[in-house]
């Protein structure tokens, strides 16, 4: 039994979610090998090599992996399946782009967002938002898994030395092509794999008020994120929603500021370690999920709240 997980990298950096993937990894059994298909990706194979669990890294260089496209990854991921019982990818959205592809080429049923592994076979994954967890057992030759990431600490990055063995890149598929990519550029934290969160909801009340949250912030060191009602109301961008339809994040704080606590916003960060919630409605549900509530006046609150730091 031998699983390989398909490392989420820019051509330099190994990201964190291969790392929780790993761990999930760890949790079936058996050698763990990881996959990364890029260009000029060395230092990625590299680090990947050094992650603790992992008995090999396959590298497979070459110009059509290097932006991540779809086709051409699933092709290269197919080029080695047979020699797998198990294939995991982060629950990334890179993840989820090319898992289904290699599940219905292998014919195999996809078994998604997984947070548990009860054995090699059998596995957990949130339903109906969260609010319940089903549990799923595969018979399927290959388990083609996408992994939630909050739901896996991460293997430390360093202590490993796994062999990195260079394999044959699949020719382009010509199926799609590489046209741009805009990257959004922040000093903050990366949402999804911050320490600490701040976010924001409509009791912001509009765009120029979020600005309230920078502040407190930068004196977290933490990333910033929206309920989906700020979101649309365009206090916030798109990238910063959190929730059943945005991200999922399980930072160890999560601070929520005038958000209600609608269950699809819980079911993006309910997991966080430590939980605070300023609302002015004593009643308001986010008070159910939070360890530490405070009941006012954001627009009071958070500037007290910022300079006491
Ligand atoms: P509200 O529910 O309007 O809450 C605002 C809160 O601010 C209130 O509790 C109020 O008491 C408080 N407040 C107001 N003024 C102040 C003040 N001055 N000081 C302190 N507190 C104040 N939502 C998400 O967040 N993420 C998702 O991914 C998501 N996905 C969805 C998917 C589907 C299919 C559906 C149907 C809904 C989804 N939603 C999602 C929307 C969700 O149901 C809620 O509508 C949304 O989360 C509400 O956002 P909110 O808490 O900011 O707004």
């Amino acid at each position: 039994m031998t699983t390989l997980v398909i490392a989420e990298h820019d051509n330099a950096q190994l990201k964190g979610a291969t790392l929780n993937a790993v761990a999930a990894a760890a949790k079936i059994g058996g050698d763990v090998h990881v996959l990364v298909a890029g260009a000029n990706a060395r230092a990625v194979a590299d680090q990947a090599a050094a992650a603790a669990g992992v008995s090999k890294v396959l590298l497979a260089d070459a110009p059509q992996l290097a932006d991540g496209l779809a086709e051409n990854v699933a092709a290269q991921v197919l080029a080695v399946a047979s020699s797998y019982s198990h294939i995991l990818f982060p629950a990334t959205a890179s993840g989820k782009n090319v898992a289904p592809r290699v599940a219905a080429k292998l014919d195999v049923a996809q078994i998604s967002d997984i947070i548990g592994v009860e054995s090699a076979d059998t596995f957990q994954r949130p339903i109906y938002a969260g609010n319940a967890i089903a549990t799923v057992q595969s018979a399927d030759a290959v388990k083609v898994i996408t992994v939630r990431t909050t739901g896996f600490d991460a293997v430390a990055a360093q202590g490993g030395s796994a062999a990195v063995e260079e394999i044959a890149a699949v020719a382009d598929s010509g199926l799609s092509a590489f046209v741009g990519r805009e990257v959004a550029k922040s000093d903050r934290p990366e949402l999804a794999g911050a320490r600490v969160v701040v976010s924001g909801g409509r009791g912001l009340g509009s765009a120029e008020n979020f600005k309230i949250l920078d502040p407190l912030a930068d004196k977290l060191g933490a990333a910033l994120g929206a309920s989906r009602a700020a979101v649309d109301a365009g206090y916030a961008p798109n990238d910063w929603q959190v929730g059943q339809t945005g991200k999922i994040v399980a930072p160890q704080l999560y601070v929520a500021v005038g958000i209600s606590g609608a269950i699809q916003h819980l079911a993006g960060m309910k997991d966080s370690k430590v939980i605070v919630a300023i609302n002015k409605d004593p009643e308001a549900p986010i008070f159910g999920v939070a360890d530490y509530g405070l009941v006012g006046d954001l627009f009071q609150v958070v500037p007290e709240l910022t300079s006491a730091l």
